[in-house]
């Protein structure tokens, strides 16, 4: 019988552990949202109190429910307040070790049938499966950002996932109406196997001095109508997180036209990390974003 998920943990509040929070509660699911840092988990909820006020302004949502919506999360401070959840999803950084790290801890505070599910771009999801006890339960649930607006949730199963745990991913994913795609468990899966690749053309072009970052930009947008530059992409997915997915290509499937730009490494080095940071290939501290080269 495929396990009805009512319960669900967020381990990591940043940008994409508050948007499946935001999109989870308001599919009237309950929510636990965890991160080692209390004040992300703050900032998290004015996020989502934000988008859902916005909501009431427009008259496209009633008070009593945006109050509704908000009460469904709940903070916890700690991996031991995730007992009762159905599933949790780890949305923490995207860094093997301290995924590593959180899934060993995790089991232990968790009911057998419980899903452990993780959102990370590209790493292996048999890999990280192996560091728990369960890894029939273990399945890869990857959201796209901003997790409100994009409507494709990518579903990935590790060697050992078992059909129950598939099916329950994939009516959890259609209960948050969205539609679920499902790739095998290569580096970077099916998205950004195809997204990031392209990215770090981008960041290449511009450090051969091909472009500047607006004519990157503008040459996309208008020449390939993608609604974003690849530049103003890349800041707003997370320079630290683009360059993270280029290393798993690189490493994973061992080939060189994966080489991580030198740039981009050098703005990771810097901190400047895109929008989370107010500053990547554009700052952003003003009024408008002014491109940084
Ligand atoms: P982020 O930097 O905004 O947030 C990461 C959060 O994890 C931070 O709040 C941090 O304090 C917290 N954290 C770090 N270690 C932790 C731990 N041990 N326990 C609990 N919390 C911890 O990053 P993000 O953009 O939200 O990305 C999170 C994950 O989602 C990554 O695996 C990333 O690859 C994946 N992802 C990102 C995007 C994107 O476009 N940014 C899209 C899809 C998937």
């Amino acid at each position: 019988m495929t396990l009805n998920i009512e319960t669900v943990g967020i381990i990591g509040a940043g940008q994409m552990g508050a948007g499946i929070a935001e999109v989870a509660a308001q599919a009237g699911l309950n929510v636990s949202l965890n991160d080692v840092a209390e004040e992300r988990i703050n900032a998290a909820l004015a996020t989502i109190n934000g988008h859902l006020s916005r909501q009431v302004a427009r008259g496209q949502m009633e008070e009593a429910e945006r109050k509704a919506v908000l009460e469904r999360i709940h903070v916890a401070a700690s991996l031991d307040k995730l007992g009762d959840c159905d599933l949790v999803i780890e949305a923490a950084a995207e860094n093997e070790e301290v995924k590593r790290k959180i899934f060993t801890a995790l089991r232990s505070f968790l009911k057998p049938e419980a899903i452990v599910a993780s959102n990370t771009s590209s790493i292996s999801i048999t890999r990280l499966a192996s560091v728990t006890s369960n890894p029939e339960r273990f399945i890869g649930i990857h959201f796209m950002n901003p997790v409100p607006r994009m409507q494709l949730v990518e579903l990935i199963r590790g060697i050992a996932t078992k059909d129950d745990t598939f099916e329950a991913a994939k009516a959890f994913v259609t209960r948050l109406g969205k539609t679920a795609t499902m790739s095998e468990d290569f580096p970077a899966f099916i998205v950004n196997r195809i997204l990031l690749p392209m990215i770090n053309e981008a960041v290449y072009t511009l450090y051969e001095g091909v472009g500047s970052v607006e004519a990157i930009d503008t040459a996309m947008r208008l020449g390939a109508n993608h609604p974003m530059g690849p530049l103003q992409l890349a800041d707003f997915i997370g320079l630290d997180t683009c360059l993270a997915v280029m290393q798993v290509l690189h490493e994973g499937l061992a080939d060189s036209k994966y080489r991580p730009c030198p740039l981009l490494v050098k703005y990771v080095e810097a901190g400047w990390l895109g929008r989370k940071t107010q500053r990547g290939f554009y700052d952003y501290r003003g009024e408008h974003p002014v491109p940084t080269r």
